[in-house]
């Protein structure tokens, strides 16, 4: 398929070989679709840093079949194409690659979760009490999937979010192994997350909250901030559960670590607070810098 144009200006990569004909070198924004200003804070800050060179910034949008450990949650993962390419347009994307299911797993969902289920994580994706014990599987399938797409789209550079903090970390851990493994040299810039007015971190799962859920749902990044007031992580980790609880939420974990190892925290080193609470049929996660 020709690549196709949306609004005059973005440009739509759909097919293999669409994909080859994007000069290489692009600062790229990986996602899923669904997007909001959290997505577009990546995306201007990728046009921001292409500004004054040729480099295309790309974005891609793909709902990754192998990341998600609840066949529900992908079900009802919100599509919004056409308000996607006119916002990843205009935060200053030059291209949107938007590939099927069959070009990232030609041989189908069996071998590609074969594939993932083979692939040893780094340690940082493992740590206990974080998001590997709640949704096993899933680090596997983005490690899977943001691999391929770095082989496909060939960036020089690109941009993940805070908002998903340990991932940040993995894809930081998976991009060294890539260089190593490929002579390549992608860089991965971390960008700050994203809130509503009253510090709600915002993510493409929000709109499935009811008024009174989206009510309660700040509450994790009020209490971020009172743990912060407390002089040990032991304590800050009591009382985060205690409070969000109180709130109405159900906490799965919220714990002080290591913010680049996410091992126990060890003094004079950079922390990190993590939660991830449900909120009716929503999980919801936030991070802080300690
Ligand atoms: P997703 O579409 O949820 O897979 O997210 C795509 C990218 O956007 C990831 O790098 C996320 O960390 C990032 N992202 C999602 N929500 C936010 C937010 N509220 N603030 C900053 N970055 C975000």
């Amino acid at each position: 398929m020709t690549p196709t144009t949306h609004n005059a200006t973005i440009q739509v990569l759909s097919t293999a070989s669409d994909i080859t004909s994007l000069p290489s070198g692009c600062i790229f924004v990986a996602t899923m679709g669904a997007l909001h200003e959290g997505h577009a804070a990546l995306i201007r800050d990728a046009a921001q840093r292409a500004r004054g060179t040729s480099a295309p910034v790309v974005i891609s949008i793909f709902v990754n079949p192998t990341q998600f450990n609840d066949p529900a949650d992908y079900a009802r993962y919100p599509k919004t194409l056409d308000a996607d390419l006119s916002l990843a347009h205009s935060a200053g994307a030059t291209h949107a690659f938007v590939p099927d299911v069959s070009l990232l797993y030609p041989l189908g969902m069996d071998a590609a979760k074969s594939q993932a289920a083979a692939i040893t994580l780094p340690p940082v994706a493992t740590q206990p009490n974080l998001e590997d014990s709640r949704r096993p599987g899933h680090f596997a399938g983005v490690y899977l999937v943001v691999w391929k797409l770095f082989e496909l789209v060939r960036p020089s550079a690109a941009i993940f979010g805070e908002k998903d903090w340990q991932q940040l970390q993995l894809i930081t851990a998976m991009t060294a192994e890539m260089n190593q493994r490929h002579g390549t040299s992608i860089r991965i810039i971390p960008s700050p997350t994203i809130r509503e007015p009253d510090g709600l971190a915002m993510s493409s799962r929000n709109r499935f909250l009811t008024p009174a859920e989206r009510a309660i749902a700040p509450a994790i990044h009020r209490i971020m901030h009172e743990a912060r007031t407390l002089t040990f992580p032991a304590v800050a980790e009591a009382h985060m559960l205690q409070r969000l609880q109180h709130a109405g939420l159900h906490p799965e974990y919220a714990v002080v670590r290591d913010a680049a190892t996410l091992l126990t925290p060890i003094p004079g080193i950079p922390w990190r607070i993590l939660v991830a609470a449900r909120l009716g049929s929503i999980r919801l996660i936030d991070n802080m810098a300690w």
